[in-house]
């Protein structure tokens, strides 16, 4: 907490680094947009911003961020972590920001301000290690701290991309637009090819995201081919847009539908 900031009133407990980096490590329990949200406030904002802060960097609608705190919430707690309910006495609608946040208002702009040991917590899990390169990326400039950044984003990516739930969930939902699954660069079909139905989702970093600007999930389904060209050095920086381009413009890479 910053010095002489008016805190807005909680009673939401703190909990320990440990007890966060146990919990970041659940499956399916922190929201990727919350993580996104984190991310975007701890490696691009200084640990603090508002919603509208935070959607000027994700390219995400702010009222999702609402939301995904309160599902975080729910999915610990299904897990039987305890978070002590934060009731608004007025509208007795829970503040769940509360257990993730410490809010202050600041030119008429509500702040979320990640708390210290979450955020602590969130960069170990980021980092993946306890003794983690993290630290050493404000001391080594050069070509480490560039790797590292990259490492960084590649693990947020990561664990997105594994969410089962949501990575199933965006599966489903592709289908049903499109009728089956096939690679959004290249059109390829495992089930044409192949008769399996199978297909990698990418999460789109929002950092990155140029023209195509999905709402909600933004994961979209590319072939094992694609999606590791998509995470190799020549693509891995750049808006996903441009490896669109690249396919569309290179029908030698096409299959044939
Ligand atoms: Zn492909
Ligand atoms: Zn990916």
């Amino acid at each position: 907490m910053k010095e002489g900031l008016n805190y807005y009133p909680t009673n939401a407990q703190n909990f320990t680094v440990d007890e966060w980096l146990i919990m970041l490590q659940e499956d399916n329990c922190f929201s990727p947009i919350l993580m996104e949200a984190m991310y975007a406030l701890i490696f691009e904002m200084d640990g603090s911003g508002s919603a509208k802060q935070i959607s000027e960097i994700t390219g995400r609608s702010y009222q999702n961020y609402n939301r995904s705190m309160a599902e975080t919430v729910k999915n610990l707690r299904k897990r039987r972590y305890v978070f002590i309910e934060d009731i608004r006495k007025k509208s007795k609608k829970e503040r769940y920001w509360s257990h993730f946040y410490n809010g202050y208002y600041k030119n008429n702009l509500f702040i979320w301000e990640v708390k210290d040991n979450l955020r602590i917590a969130f960069i170990k899990f980021i980092s993946g290690t306890e003794e983690n390169s993290f630290s050493n990326i404000n001391s080594e400039k050069g070509i480490n701290s560039e790797v590292d950044e990259g490492t960084r984003r590649y693990r947020i990516h990561y664990h997105i991309e594994r969410n089962s739930k949501i990575v199933n969930y965006s599966k489903r939902e592709f289908i049903k637009k499109n009728g089956s699954l096939f690679c959004e660069a290249c059109n390829f079909s495992f089930k044409k090819t192949y008769e399996i139905d199978f297909i990698e989702a990418h999460h789109v970093l929002p950092l990155y995201i140029g023209k195509r600007i999905t709402k909600g999930i933004d994961l979209m389904m590319l072939c094992a081919n694609c999606h590791r060209a998509v995470h190799s050095k020549k693509w891995n920086d750049k808006s996903i847009d441009h490896f669109l381009d690249y396919m569309k413009n290179n029908s030698i890479h096409q299959n044939k539908l």
